[in-house]
């Protein structure tokens, strides 16, 4: 049997063991396979020979998730209770916000240990420091999301991806590894969840938003497996050439599941590796660029603000701040789809209506709205607001510094001078149809709205 590698996991406040269950405090990571966090809080229990408990808090507002967000994630964690259940382990569902909900659960149910995922987003740091000032048990942390854990990778904000892949490979030999499985708990807390599915259901099936569900997308555990084994058999060898093609289904559709942690990236990686001998574009997205961005907002928490951009950046898009704008749109007009432009349109769509919208797609439409709109710091709200509400990926790590890089060059480099952009990236139309079928994308978004409307 493989055993964990425990360097995955830190202590982030000592204290004295409880005579209940171990809890693992789940958020980040819902998945009861291949999931480090939960395999840490096993291997304690086993040791102890205690039970294991799982909780997870639903908060009712979320970084501006949305009803199709909510009934994603819910049905995912419907299906851990199942799996859960078949495991001996309990599952609460919790509702309510964490620096309460938690720290009460330890207390009423004299917690032995409390174990969490980690994240690095804002939110996320402050409940964990929130809740370890109001327990006295012991508290950890383990990166059930990263393959490398994010504060092993690098110690300090990595200036580009070629300064941070040098460090994760050096660390992917120790941390690739096979992950255990998870065993059957033999001690079980005699305690009944009797979780509120049903108050929960409100986040699910509120009307706030006309065409918000998404149908298209199958959410939990078995469906990202079943997502990554056709990714594998019917798309990988073809990635490399179709990936930056959004008239083409060419990447792998993983990113919801990786977003709500129905797989495990470890996982993809392995099976990929397994697969194929050098997987190197997909590996680079996977690996470097995904925990590039944790890293990214692990160490700088102004990610999702101006003032998280690179000096070069800042300074730039400043002295081209009152540069005159050919179009500008609010955001209201953005959210609709209302520009000029059919090819950014479609990409609009494809994300209000359909709930992803191709990876090649979105740099297009960040560059777009950072030329559209009065500032930068407007530019950087918008694409915030319209990512996290819309994208079933959205308020992620990935969206946050990729929003940064499109907008603001962080992890980039600078750039021939120009209006507006000054030293940023720039795209333009003639050269998104230089380089794939606009038509041809425009026409299959299009039919993809028709399909989802029946
Ligand atoms: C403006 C903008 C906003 C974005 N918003 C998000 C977001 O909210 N959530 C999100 O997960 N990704 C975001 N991305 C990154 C990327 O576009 C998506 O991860 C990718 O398109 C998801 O589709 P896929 O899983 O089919 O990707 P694949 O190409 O199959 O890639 C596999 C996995 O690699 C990772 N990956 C791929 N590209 C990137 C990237 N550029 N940076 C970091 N990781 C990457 C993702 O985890 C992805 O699921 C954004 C990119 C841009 C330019």
């Amino acid at each position: 049997m493989t055993a964990m590698n425990f360097r995955r996991a830190r202590l982030l406040k000592a204290g004295i063991m409880g005579s209940g269950p171990v809890v693992y405090w789940m958020s980040r990571d819902q998945r009861t396979s291949e999931n480090w966090a939960l395999i840490f809080c096993q291997d304690i229990a086993i040791k102890n020979g205690l039970p294991l408990s799982v909780i997870f808090c639903l908060v009712p507002e979320f970084l501006g998730a949305s009803r199709r967000h909510y009934s994603f994630m819910l049905e995912g964690l419907r299906e851990v209770e199942r799996k859960l259940d078949e495991m001996n382990i309990n599952f609460f569902l919790l509702n309510g916000s964490p620096e309460s909900e938690i720290p009460g659960f330890i207390d009423e149910h004299r917690a032995s240990l409390l174990v969490a995922d980690f994240s690095p987003l804002r939110i996320s740091l402050n409940w964990k420091k929130e809740v370890a000032k109001q327990i006295s048990i012991p508290f950890y942390e383990v990166d059930a999301h990263n393959i490398v854990p994010c504060w092993l990778s690098s110690n300090k904000q990595e200036y580009a991806a070629r300064t941070f892949r040098p460090k994760i490979y050096r660390l992917l030999p120790e941390f690739l590894d096979e992950i255990p499985v998870l065993h059957r708990n033999s001690v079980c807390f005699e305690e009944n969840s009797d979780n509120r599915w049903d108050a929960a259901e409100i986040y699910r099936t509120s009307t706030d938003e006309k065409r918000s569900a998404i149908r298209h997308i199958a959410p939990g555990e078995d469906a990202a497996k079943r997502r990554l084994r056709s990714f594998i058999q019917e798309k990988l060898s073809l990635y490399e050439k179709e990936r930056n093609d959004p008239s083409k289904d060419g990447q792998s559709g993983l990113s919801p599941y990786l977003h709500f942690g129905h797989i495990s990236a470890q996982r993809v990686a392995l099976d990929v590796l397994a697969s194929m001998k050098e997987p190197g574009s997909f590996l680079e997205e996977l690996v470097v660029r995904k925990e590039l961005s944790d890293n990214f907002c692990y160490y700088n928490s102004n990610y999702d603000s101006r003032l998280g951009f690179p000096d070069w950046s800042r300074k730039s898009l400043d002295e081209h701040q009152r540069d005159l704008r050919e179009y500008i749109y609010t955001t209201e007009d953005l959210e609709k789809a209302r520009t000029h432009d059919q090819l950014w349109n479609a990409a609009e769509r494809e994300m209000t209506i359909l709930g992803k919208m191709h990876g090649y797609m979105r740099m297009y439409w960040a560059k777009k709205i950072l030329e559209w709109t009065e500032s930068p710091a407007e530019a950087l709200n918008a694409a915030i607001y319209l990512n996290d509400r819309y994208e079933i990926d959205g308020r992620d790590p990935n969206g946050y510094t990729s929003i940064a890089w499109s907008i603001g060059g962080v992890h980039d480099r600078a750039f021939k001078e120009r209006p507006i952009f000054g030293k940023i990236r720039y795209m333009s139309y003639k050269g998104m149809r230089s380089k794939f079928d606009v038509q041809g994308y425009i026409e299959h978004v299009s039919r993809l709205e028709q399909i989802s409307e029946t």
